[in-house]
């Protein structure tokens, strides 16, 4: 489907590893989220990472990769930019995802607005449903309205998961903007036992789609494995979603 088409029908199912390994890594991750029934593909190739040791991606080579994936299997893209200077690397990915840590990067988000290109951006685990509508703006202000918005859990006084995902921030986005919203259940939990519940959450608070993170073998990915699913588990999922979707539509 493209992209328009799957933004239009509200099912915005994102799907992927958190970052891409390797062109055969993400080739091999893209047939299984296309498999799925997923409709974009996520991959990250510049991680912003809160550890300076941790991997942080391999650049502009795994952009290529990423694109050249969605094209075999008819899969948009999705990747998150970190530095307006790499902006160029970008031109054949679909969406631009502007990560939570970046959210208040206006430079960033100026150049952005520029762009006749969706963005996908996520709020900041600090930042108000206010502070994340006032970042919107440094985007459509210049004459970018091709916003989607994501919930992907902020930080809350709760130890039990890694961050708390703001449902509540679902509807209220809605009621506030014109935009898709949808929700990260893998960043929103940190862990890959809650990603499936906080999913359909997510669906019944309202939200278009999701995003997520999967991989064939999460105990040995390079990020974020320990929220990261198993491919049965998203087919489950977006099984379900459809259903779940459909009927809150009715
Ligand atoms: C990601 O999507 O891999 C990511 C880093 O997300 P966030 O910016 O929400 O932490
Ligand atoms: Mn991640």
């Amino acid at each position: 489907m493209k992209l328009e088409e799957i933004i239009e029908s509200k099912k915005i199912y994102i799907a992927g590893p958190c970052s891409i390994e390797s062109e055969e890594h993400i080739f091999r991750l893209a047939k299984i989220v296309k498999e799925s029934g997923a409709n974009i593909l996520r991959g990250g190739a510049y991680k912003p990472r809160t550890n300076p040791d941790s991997f942080q991606g391999l650049g502009r080579e795994a952009l290529d990769y990423l694109v050249a994936a969605g094209r075999e299997y008819g899969l948009p893209v999705v990747s998150e930019i970190v530095d307006v200077r790499d902006l160029d690397y970008f031109k054949n990915v679909d969406i631009i995802q502007v990560g939570a840590r970046s959210m208040q990067s206006f430079a960033l988000l100026k150049e952005l607005g520029k762009l006749d290109k969706y963005i996908l951006l996520k709020r900041h685990m600090g930042a108000t449903i206010d502070e994340l509508i006032g970042a919107s703006r440094y985007i459509s202000e210049r004459g970018n309205h091709k916003i989607i918005l994501c919930e992907r859990g902020i930080r809350s006084f709760e130890r039990a998961t890694r961050f708390s995902l703001d449902l509540n921030a679902v509807p209220v986005i809605k009621a506030l903007t014109p935009y898709r919203v949808i929700v990260d259940p893998s960043h929103g939990t940190g862990d890959s036992r809650y990603v499936e519940a906080m999913t359909y959450a997510g669906i019944g608070a309202g939200a278009d789609g999701f995003i997520i993170e999967v991989h064939e073998n999460p105990e040995a990915a390079l990020s974020d494995g320990m929220q990261t699913i198993k491919p049965d588990v998203l087919t489950r999922i977006i099984d379900r979603v459809d259903k779940i979707s459909d009927i809150l539509r009715d």
